[in-house]
């Protein structure tokens, strides 16, 4: 399976949690990091030994179509979820933004690393900022950052990487015929 902070996370895990389980800092398997598929044999294995307060068994049909719509998303909903808010933030980022803009983004940046729900996602997150520092100084500067950086967590995760040089046809202008 794909390598990521994730899996790692799980590899150092108590034997009681399923394979690709990530516990929160609480110690309590953390849902926002997890994908549905491990969400769901854990939370199979807990009914069967009396659940946990909020877990219910599912079926493999259901794990195979992923979460439903009106459940707490997994890592992967929140992920896709969050890269379309943030590539559609920098899609609409000034061409050349005030000072005021540029501080407010790097504000936004700053505390979003810190504020995902899915915390070795975040920690990672806030590692590559601190490599490539955000750019701000245009929507170009911008999206082309938060392309690198999606792709930083593409080639963790063993996904293809992204051809920046068409950001703006997937998330501005839409792609050309
Ligand atoms: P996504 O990666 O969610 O991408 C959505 C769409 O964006 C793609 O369909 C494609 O059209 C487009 N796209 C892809 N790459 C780029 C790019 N470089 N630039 C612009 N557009 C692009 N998951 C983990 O398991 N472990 C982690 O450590 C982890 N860290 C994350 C950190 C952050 C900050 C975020 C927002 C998400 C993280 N995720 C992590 C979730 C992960 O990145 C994916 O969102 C999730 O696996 C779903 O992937 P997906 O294949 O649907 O496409």
């Amino acid at each position: 399976s794909a390598p990521s902070a994730a899996s790692d996370a799980a590899d150092q895990q108590p034997k009681k949690f399923p394979k690709g389980v990530v516990l929160g800092k609480d110690g309590k398997p953390c849902r926002s990091c997890t994908s549905f598929a491990a969400w769901a044999t854990q939370a199979k294995d807990q009914t069967k030994k009396d659940a946990v307060p909020g877990s219910r068994a599912v079926s493999t049909a259901a794990v195979a179509s992923g979460p439903p719509a009106d459940c707490p998303p997994d890592v992967e909903t929140l992920g896709r979820s969050t890269w379309t808010l943030l590539h559609s933030i920098a899609a609409s980022y000034p061409e050349t933004p005030s000072q005021t803009q540029r501080s407010d983004l790097l504000s936004f940046v700053g505390l979003f690393s810190k504020l995902y729900p899915c915390w070795v996602c975040a920690e990672d997150f806030q590692g590559y900022m601190a490599r490539q520092k955000p750019q701000v100084n245009s929507r170009d500067d911008f999206s082309q950052w938060l392309c690198r950086a999606h792709n930083d967590v593409n080639k963790k995760l063993g996904k293809p990487q992204f051809d920046c040089s068409r950001w703006d046809e997937r998330w501005r202008t839409g792609w050309k015929d």
